[in-house]
């Protein structure tokens, strides 16, 4: 095995028996030990996509009823090329990065409109729908069509910085030029959809983050960082900023027995999701006032805060909020959108029918008190 590295990139190849003996014993076990799923039970790219999609940034068992239930309304991709946004953000509510549902939603239709709803099978055409990136290229092209691409996530990283020892980041953006070109090497060729399949498995049964089960790991007899007694020391990481933290005001409005609810624009944050109306508030203001200003900003309504409902605490990707629900009864006015995508009057037994950020969920129980007393 030959290590080089240079001031820019480690370089590494993979000695042609080391790479043999890695695949051999990584199919084997991907064969015995690999977990019953619903989307290994077909080779259905359609599905295979949407699962691969599901589950960037988000765990297997987090997936599981989603797909299942996200499977059931659109069974193909003509079905969810056809389907209105915002059902296919309502079944994706919960499971965060909303902007995946509507790249999903976008190519699907393009699928439909360019391809007569077959899946593309080459990876220049593929890769150019929306939302297929080099993960999702891999992983479908080589699932579904039995095509030689390697996949390069987070699972797939750790095995490889701890089995070759590694020192690129994982969590740089250069990172990916190293690791792609290792992963690549790696790659059973003639069956490319199981082996890609296997070193993700093993990633996250066995070599997992914290406590890789080194004692029960099919590859300790190839693994450098085991060998060395380096394991805790891989994958190399660079310390990462601080989550952001944001406060958020908002208002439940009420007028006759219905609640005014606000949809995000269709870009950005939660784009797309529903919410009850308001906005940040900034750094030594009043929540109250914040909220009260956010309402006559943003739907252009006279409704004075009554009263604090909840305050909810919810963790994004991205940052943390804290969010102060008001109770706003209506006063006067007539909406006026300014930020907001569009706005509906609805009784609260309804909510349920739109897509909600957590937060909004997180605060129901607590408004639904309110309005009941
Ligand atoms: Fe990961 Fe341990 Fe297996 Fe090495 S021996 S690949 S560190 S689980």
């Amino acid at each position: 095995m030959i290590q080089l590295k240079s001031s820019i990139f480690e370089m590494f190849t993979i000695h042609p028996s080391t790479r043999n003996a890695v695949q051999h014993t990584i199919a084997r076990w991907y064969q015995k030990r690999r977990r019953d799923l619903p989307w290994r039970q077909t080779l259905d790219p359609y599905a295979v996509w949407v699962s691969e999609v599901m589950l960037q940034q988000t765990q297997v068992k987090t997936v599981v009823p989603y797909f299942q239930r996200f499977m059931e309304a659109f069974a193909d991709v003509k079905q969810l090329a056809h389907a209105d946004e915002q059902r296919v953000l309502k079944l994706w509510e919960g499971l965060g990065y909303y902007s995946r549902a509507r790249n999903l939603h976008r190519a699907a239709r393009l699928v439909v409109e360019r391809f007569n709803a077959q899946v593309p099978d080459d990876w220049h055409t593929f890769r150019q729908l929306p939302g297929v990136g080099d993960y999702i290229g891999a992983a479908v092209l080589s699932i579904a069509f039995s095509k030689p691409y390697a996949v390069v996530d987070g699972n797939v990283k750790r095995v490889l910085a701890r089995l070759f020892m590694l020192e690129t980041e994982v969590n740089v953006a250069k990172g990916h030029a190293v690791f792609q070109p290792v992963a690549d090497q790696l790659l059973e060729r003639s069956h490319p959809g199981r082996h890609n399949q296997a070193v993700m498995e093993l990633g996250a049964m066995v070599c997992t983050p914290r406590q890789p089960l080194c004692a029960q790991c099919p590859l300790q007899r190839h693994c450098k960082a085991l060998k060395a007694g380096q394991v805790h020391n891989y994958p190399r990481r660079t310390a990462r900023k601080a989550v952001g933290r944001q406060r958020w005001a908002a208002a439940v409005v009420f007028k006759n027995g219905r609640l005014l609810l606000t949809q995000r624009p269709g870009a950005g944050l939660l784009a797309g999701m529903w919410e009850f109306p308001g906005g940040q508030v900034q750094e030594g203001q009043d929540p109250a006032q914040a909220c009260s200003d956010a309402i006559k900003a943003s739907v252009g309504l006279k409704a004075p805060v009554k009263a604090h409902i909840v305050t909810v605490n919810h963790t994004y990707t991205h940052f943390k909020l804290q969010l102060d629900l008001y109770l706003c009864p209506y006063q006067s006015g007539r909406v006026r959108l300014n930020g907001p995508a569009a706005f509906k009057w609805i009784a609260f037994e309804k909510l349920s029918r739109l897509p909600l950020h957590r937060a909004v969920h997180k605060a129901l129980p607590a408004v639904e008190q309110v309005l009941a007393g």
